[in-house]
């Protein structure tokens, strides 16, 4: 569908001002000129609008979205066993499309437009983020030691990306071997030498604990950055979450190699983990990125709440209000996780890129006075201030209404399926 969003203000090229934009079928395809020939099927008046490009959720686990708020405010291990692991191990195909469904409706409401998901049902979160209209990156955890061709986990990876339905490229994929805990380095080669032979990005979770770093440097020898590295994985595009725990040479090496970090500063908090060293990654030349990690470890999908997060804590971990700024922390939830990603014309308001907008409403008392607009976005916003959120060029909420999804049938049945699975 053309739309036309007439004089809003729009965050571009890192600076907010009065602009129109049009989109025509999926693309951004005239900032202040419509192309010719235009013809808008839909004008969305821009008063009082502030049109943003979408967010980008570098790393999540959306089937875990209905396990918020179990288990909290305890030790690890209690939180693992006694609370998700119950849950997950009981978890359906349908529950965790269900569980994928809430993830989707809470993103769509935070203005998130695409998100990196790893997940353990194969074709639920696809057929979700079919649904829901949002773009997607999924990967199917690898758990194993050895590596045989014939494993289960792989043969499923690849069966989703070849005869899944990918929504007319709205969905890619990567594989995803889970962690180097749970990945044995022989499998986890085998896993790298597919991504090499098949063009595929590689999505881990790496250094998150120190139980992590201490178990590895005991078995074998090295940080979980070398061990990835070692293994073959860092010869492709490869995108770590967390890297909580690293050391300037884990930093070094991830830099040369050209990985992409995506820190999830709620989730990382929330397990006792500690802070990731992201100004000293930033400043090795690292392509950092934001996540919310699932909503186990968070309890929400709210990218605004963990941009607010990431720089308040990097000021106050550095001892320094000059630190993570508005602007670099909103380019870490946009530009910097599409380019991780290998999604090359999302991320930014720009002619020739995707129609992936988020608008809030700015008539809202987080947003006024409009002293900065940049720094509300990252210090007062909340996200509940968005109002429409738009992928692809399709209109996925408007005035707060969802339009691809039925909200009270995902609530009921994220909400039932708790109860029995018991944890409700
Ligand atoms: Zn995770």
């Amino acid at each position: 569908m053309n739309i036309a969003i007439k004089n809003a203000y729009a965050l571009i090229g890192g600076k907010i001002d009065r602009h129109s934009i049009y989109i025509e079928k999926d693309k951004i395809a005239g900032i202040d000129k419509a192309p010719e020939g235009f013809r808008a099927k839909k004008v969305i008046d821009g008063e009082n609008r502030l049109v943003i490009p979408g967010i980008v959720n570098a790393h999540t686990h959306s089937y875990m979205a209905p396990m918020r708020n179990i288990a909290d405010d305890l030790p690890f291990m209690e939180w693992l066993t006694k609370g998700v692991e119950p849950v997950e191990n009981s978890m359906t195909d349908e529950d965790a499309y269900w569980g994928a469904m809430l993830a989707m409706a809470e993103m769509i409401r935070c203005g998130t437009t695409t998100f990196n998901d790893m997940h353990m049902h194969i074709f639920s979160t696809q057929k979700a983020a079919k649904e829901s209209g949002l773009r997607a990156v999924l990967s199917r955890g690898l758990v194993g030691d050895k590596y045989n061709k014939s494993d289960r986990r792989i043969t499923e990876a690849l069966k989703e990306m070849s005869e899944g339905d990918n929504a007319n490229g709205r969905i890619t994929y990567m594989l995803g071997p889970h962690a180097p805990y749970s990945a044995g380095f022989d499998y986890l080669r085998g896993v790298a030498d597919i991504a090499k032979e098949q063009g595929l990005r590689i999505h881990m979770h790496l250094a998150e604990s120190q139980a992590e770093i201490d178990n590895l440097k005991k078995e074998q020898g090295l940080t979980p950055i070398e061990y990835a590295d070692k293994a073959g994985c860092f010869d492709v595009p490869f995108i770590a979450a967390h890297c909580v725990k690293v050391t300037d040479s884990d930093i070094e090496l991830m830099a040369k190699k050209g990985v992409s970090v995506v820190t999830n500063p709620a989730s990382n908090m929330k397990l006792g983990n500690g802070f990731a060293p992201v100004k000293k990654m930033k400043e090795a030349g690292i392509n950092i990125c934001l996540g919310t990690d699932g909503a186990a470890s968070n309890n929400t999908l709210n990218m605004f709440h963990e941009m607010s997060l990431l720089a308040l804590i990097h000021k106050g971990v550095n001892d320094t209000p000059v630190c993570i700024g508005a602007e670099e922390t909103i380019e870490m939830a946009t530009i910097n996780g599409a380019r991780a990603l290998g999604l090359d014309n999302v991320g930014k308001i720009e002619e020739g890129y995707k129609a992936d907008l988020a608008i809030l409403d700015l008539n809202t008392p987080s947003m006024v006075p409009r002293n900065s607009l940049l720094s509300s976005l990252v210090y007062s916003a909340n996200g509940s201030e968005v109002d429409t959120t738009i992928v692809n060029g399709e209109i996925l909420m408007e005035g707060r209404e969802l339009k691809t999804l039925d909200l009270e049938k995902i609530l009921y049945n994220a909400d039932h399926m708790m109860e029995r699975l018991g944890k409700a």
